[in-house]
């Protein structure tokens, strides 16, 4: 085991970082299933129960598989320090929850994950924590939205699905100025084409099963932030509410994280390419693709990103009725509400994944009946343009 701080760039920290290795010297991470752990004696259990001796407890808490995970993904982020959960959504209500009580004020960018805008719009509110949303693409929204109890800023960019951006340290820069916090959901971006820390927030989420796993095998999530707040804030609500990840799917997401940098440059190129084709299509209404010159935000991805997206927003001329044609005419393509997958996906959020919100609330999110997400997976992009063109015909 090494857990000595070492300038290593993604790639070599995403294959190496973290590793705890056992007495047999194994390559690969050891997957401990375990719930619990022995003690040699009684002394060195209330040792370890006090804090006095290093050392795990109950998988709850923390188990060395998950362990090897959380340290991995800090060093990916440039974090302190990170908690490992069973999900994205696991993560994100962590997040959140740990930092407001009630009375306080949370305001978040309206274009969210539509769990997430669950999370803030209905249960917060029920435990006296009020939230606004906002159009997160212009900054003055977000200033006019403070009141003297804001605490929490949240927001998601790209969103998903029209892919707008948020100005990251800009939205940083007015919480500081307050004294609130600011959550970034950092899915879409993954860790490698965007740092929120470095711009500026101070908690980010992820659902690790997109593109961390991104091989379509299990659900995961991880919450990185400053070692005082995780020791603060969420430390007992972890301990104690059991959002924990399992061992097994924290090996899963180890393995997946070695291939993650030669995945996501593969997906962005693709997509980027794909993008291009898309945008010269008659049948095709408009396309939003932050690598591209034309995206409404232009000038911020270009000052956060350092990568265009492995997702692509398009609207298709003729509605519903157009959209679903395409989608049924694809053949490489699946249908389905997931993303990052090495297999690419489309999905038409007006009927599935924003289906519970109001025509009017899509409306004003940029979703209409002809938007579809493309999630460019890790087929040949070739086969892929092909394959994007005869369903288009063929529609
Ligand atoms: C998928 C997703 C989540 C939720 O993650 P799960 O792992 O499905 O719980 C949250 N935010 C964004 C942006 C997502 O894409």
């Amino acid at each position: 085991m090494s857990t000595k701080k070492r300038n290593w760039k993604p790639q070599t920290a995403l294959v190496h970082a973290g590793t705890l290795r056992s007495q047999f010297g194994e390559t690969s991470e050891a997957m401990y299933l375990t719930q619990g752990y022995v003690y040699e004696t009684a002394q060195a259990a209330e040792a370890r129960f006090k804090g006095e001796e290093p050392g795990f407890i109950y998988s709850r808490y923390a188990n060395p598989t998950v362990d090897m995970f959380e340290k991995r993904m800090c060093a990916l982020e440039g974090a302190e320090d990170a908690r490992a959960t069973a999900s994205g959504m696991a993560a994100v209500t962590a997040a959140l929850l740990c930092s407001v009580k009630a009375g306080d004020h949370i305001v978040a960018a309206r274009a969210l994950f539509g769990s997430c805008r669950w999370v803030v719009e209905t249960l917060a509110p029920r435990y006296g924590i009020e939230a606004t949303l906002v159009d997160g693409t212009d900054i003055a929204n977000w200033e006019k939205a403070v009141r003297p109890n804001t605490k929490l800023f949240f927001l998601e960019s790209p969103t998903n699905p029209t892919l707008e951006v948020v100005d990251i340290a800009a939205v940083a820069s007015l919480a500081n100025s307050i004294g609130a916090r600011l959550v970034v959901d950092n899915v879409f971006a993954t860790p490698l084409q965007q740092k929120p820390l470095q711009l500026g927030a101070h908690i980010v989420v992820y659902s690790a099963t997109k593109h961390i796993d991104g091989q379509g095998r299990c659900l995961g999530g991880v919450i990185l932030s400053d070692k005082k707040w995780i020791d603060e804030n969420l430390h007992d609500y972890f301990r104690h509410t059991g959002p924990s990840l399992s061992p097994f799917n924290a090996w899963t997401l180890l393995k997946g994280l070695e291939t993650l940098p030669l995945r996501v440059r593969q997906q962005t190129e693709s997509a980027g390419k794909i993008a291009d084709f898309l945008a010269e299509q008659p049948q095709i209404a408009r396309v939003i693709y932050p690598g591209r010159a034309d995206h409404p935000q232009a000038a911020i991805v270009k000052k956060q990103m350092s990568g265009g997206s492995t997702l692509i927003c398009l609207d298709v001329k003729g509605g519903k009725q157009a959209a679903f044609a395409l989608q049924n005419a694809l053949d490489i393509v699946l249908i389905s509400n997931n993303l990052g997958d090495a297999k690419s996906l489309i999905t038409h959020p007006a009927t599935t994944t924003h289906k519970n919100l109001t025509d009017e609330a899509r409306a004003e999110l940029g979703i209409g009946p002809g938007t579809l997400r493309l999630s460019v997976g890790l087929e040949d992009t070739d086969d892929l343009l092909k394959d994007i063109a005869q369903a288009l015909k063929a529609k």
